[in-house]
């Protein structure tokens, strides 16, 4: 046969469909093993005040470990369990080992849980994240929900519902990765969050973007005048923080102050690091 021929691209392609269909079977039978072998852990990422110059909290993100101690990153399997409705007892069960591990934490901080869109259409969320509380003893002002515009999409009025029911528990929602979705200005509008989480793509673009500068200050503005605290994630650098300080930026989280751990309390404690350019600039003013 003639190389390159149709019949030939026609078989590697089907070749091709063969193998990722396997793969995707090997990956869903493998995420329902996990959940019933313990493979999944908890790894937490210090956030910060640029205000108090102290840690605010610690956001819970996911991991799955293989055999051979690597990690599957969350955004290689999430996808999938969410298409396959696993995402909701991976979701649960993040939620409760999240709460019961920092009720243990002998300090306070707060802890925020990404919540899946799934999760948010398919589980009577109120109900469950009420019986986590109850059943860890986890005070909720010290539980945060993250969830991300595309979450708000499909049903405004059910998802504000929900929401609204979930903050009279007294726990706190934050819209993640704030900036990336077609929708971030009405659902600001259709829901109070407790704060914004500046997606951490205007961070990585900042040097030399004036672009991600001015996007980065307006929606530090709009947050001023909604009067809803910022958070601005991937912080990786002393001037990606000396630039938040300045155009007034409340919280931070990133590389810069600590990658996440598999224990929040072994984080190296950031508050030098919150703090330095603060001491930089009165120095400075003294001067
Ligand atoms: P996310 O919620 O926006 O989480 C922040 C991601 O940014 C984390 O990736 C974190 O490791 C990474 N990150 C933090 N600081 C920096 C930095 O300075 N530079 C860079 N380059 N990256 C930074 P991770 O842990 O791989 O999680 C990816 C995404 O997977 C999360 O994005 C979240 O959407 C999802 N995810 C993680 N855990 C869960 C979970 O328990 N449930 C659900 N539904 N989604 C989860
Ligand atoms: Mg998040
Ligand atoms: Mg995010
Ligand atoms: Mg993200």
């Amino acid at each position: 046969r003639a190389k390159g021929s149709l019949t030939q691209s026609i078989c590697f392609y089907e070749e091709a469909m063969d193998e990722a269909v396997r793969n995707r079977r090997r990956l869903t039978q493998g995420l329902r093993e996990a959940l019933d072998q313990d493979q999944f852990e908890l790894y937490y990422q210090v956030q910060g005040s640029l205000e108090t110059g102290k840690v605010t909290g610690y956001e819970v993100l996911l991991r799955w470990r293989q055999a051979d101690g690597s990690f599957i990153p969350p955004d290689q399997f999430i996808p999938l369990a969410e298409e396959t409705g696993l995402i909701l007892p991976i979701g649960e069960w993040v939620l409760r080992n999240a709460c019961r591990e920092a009720a243990t934490w002998s300090e306070p901080h707060k802890i925020a849980v990404n919540l899946s869109p799934i999760q948010l259409a398919h589980v009577d969320l109120p109900r469950l994240v009420h019986q986590i509380l109850i059943e860890t003893g986890l005070k909720p002002s010290r539980l945060e929900l993250e969830i991300t515009e595309t979450a708000m999409i499909s049903d405004l009025d059910r998802t504000t519902h929900i929401l609204r029911q979930l903050k009279l528990l007294g726990v706190s929602v934050a819209m993640d990765d704030f900036g990336t979705g077609y929708s971030s200005l009405s659902t600001l509008r259709a829901f109070p969050f407790d704060k914004i989480k500046l997606d951490r793509s205007f961070m990585s673009e900042l040097d030399g973007s004036p672009q991600s500068k001015a996007i980065i200050r307006a929606v530090l503005a709009l947050g001023e005048s909604l009067e809803i605290p910022v958070l601005a994630e991937g912080v990786e650098t002393m001037d990606q923080l000396s630039f938040l300080r300045e155009q007034g930026c409340g919280e931070v989280q990133g590389y810069l102050l600590g990658r996440p751990k598999p224990e929040a309390e072994q984080v190296a404690a950031p508050e030098a690091i919150l703090s330095a350019e603060a001491d930089f600039d009165a120095h400075r003013k003294v001067a």
